[in-house]
């Protein structure tokens, strides 16, 4: 089907030749491709659908918006479905985050944030240049966002770019004084301009996940150093931790708070950095010199603002709660029988997130453990993409029981097939 395309993939070896399936269509957890399969959507497109794909009101809207005002420089011009949005934001996210600050994706949400940061401590006289990072984080691929995640071999050839940051360790279950200590050392640096952090469930890094506790408690150490908290919600917002923003589980307000993801419920791209009152004002000023310095051609476009109203909506006047309870249990329920049948390890969850890992102890078997593990995944025409040897799902809130039940089996049969005991 790829073998005369020009496309360029990401994340994709081309020199694999791996079958790449054309999608010609979507609705609910299905994805319809052209050869004529329906496949089950059981990571939402790579953890961006949330209610469904082409959920109808967020459809309605983008056609609407789409004949009325297609884009505006955003740049002292404003427009109707970016400040509903806003306001809505403001509304619904953690008090005191009371400005919105539009971008493109995930990962300049995160750059954006940075900046903010930065900002923040030049316009006060003190520059501070130093980001406390998480160790096995995630933030995204530009440089920015690969310099705060993890360092290895899907950012080496870029590293001499990136910039120094300071790693607090994972707060592994009964090692979460280790991280205490190491962030409160770090913070006590008179350079450091903030944490940013996955806040409960690090999502590329594995799937790994810390209480609420910890949350809160490397907030309050960032709180009395007087470091800047960054929130890095773009996997974890929208219901996928269970409640609408991960942090409100630790009652945490970080100073700055990214979206994007589920923010237009998957539809289009868009994304926000929220930002406290006084990181605002500190760009607040007669002098030009400290404004903030960060735009994108397409920032708040009008579409993609409309389909984030749109998702609001949804999220006011639907159960998305008690879908998001009901597939949580769900999964709770599946994962537990193949946990029941298979030799895994680390069987967890968060949210409508559920996880566990496949014991590997030789390399040569984790080289074959994914590609064999996609392949029984694709024959059985359901989407999911291990993580090394973790195995997850994180469907679209909607998924029927038979999907879910199908999705499960499929595992099921993928581990039988390749686990060795
Ligand atoms: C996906 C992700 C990003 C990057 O978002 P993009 O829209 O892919 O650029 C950043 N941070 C986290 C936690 C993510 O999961």
């Amino acid at each position: 089907m790829s073998g005369t395309s020009p496309v360029w993939h990401p994340f994709t070896q081309h020199g694999l030749g791996e079958p790449i399936p054309l999608v010609e269509r979507a609705e609910g957890a299905a994805l319809y491709t052209a050869d004529g399969r329906r496949v089950i959507d059981a990571i939402s497109s790579w953890w961006v659908t949330t209610h469904g794909h082409n959920h109808p009101r967020i459809v309605a809207a983008i056609a609407e918006q789409a004949q009325k005002l297609d884009q505006l420089i955003f740049a002292g011009w404003t427009h109707e479905p970016a400040e509903t949005l806003a306001r809505g934001l403001v509304e619904i996210m953690p008090d005191g985050l009371d400005y919105v600050f539009f971008s493109d994706s995930g990962s300049t949400s995160v750059e954006v944030a940075l900046k903010m940061a930065l900002g923040f401590w030049s316009n006060r006289g003190e520059p501070r240049h130093r980001i406390l990072v998480m160790q096995h984080s995630y933030h995204g691929d530009t440089i920015g966002g690969m310099s705060v995640g993890e360092r290895g071999v899907y950012n080496q050839a870029y590293s001499p770019l990136l910039f120094d940051v300071g790693t607090i360790p994972f707060p592994h279950a009964g090692q979460e004084q280790a991280t205490y200590d190491a962030l409160d050392a770090a913070c006590a640096s008179t350079d450091v301009a903030a944490f940013i952090v996955e806040p409960l469930l690090l999502g590329a890094g594995g799937m790994l996940m810390y209480s609420p506790a910890v949350l809160a408690e490397m907030r309050a150490i960032c709180a009395r150093h007087g470091v800047l908290f960054i929130a890095d919600e773009v996997m974890t917002g929208w219901g996928r931790t269970g409640t609408l923003t991960a942090c409100e589980q630790a009652g945490v307000v970080p100073d700055i708070m990214c979206l994007a993801k589920g923010l237009t419920g998957g539809s289009m791209p868009l994304a926000v950095t929220l930002a406290n009152a006084p990181i605002f004002e500190a760009h607040m000023s007669q002098d030009r010199a400290r404004m903030f310095f960060h735009s994108s051609s397409y920032t708040a476009n009008p579409i993609a603002c409309a389909a984030a109203n749109a998702n609001l909506a949804i999220w006011r006047e639907e159960p998305v709660f008690e879908r998001i309870a009901s597939l949580a249990a769900r999964e709770a329920e599946g994962f537990a029988r193949i946990a029941g049948r298979h030799p895994v390890a680390n069987l967890r969850q968060c949210g409508t997130v559920a996880a566990f890992d496949i014991e590997v102890t030789d390399a040569g078997y984790l080289s074959h453990l994914g590609p064999q593990l996609l392949a029984s995944f694709r024959e059985q025409d359901v989407l999911l993409r291990p993580l090394g040897n973790t195995i997850y799902v994180m469907p679209p809130y909607c998924i029927s029981d038979a999907d879910l039940e199908t999705v499960f089996a499929a595992i099921d049969r993928a581990l039988t097939k390749v686990i060795r005991t």
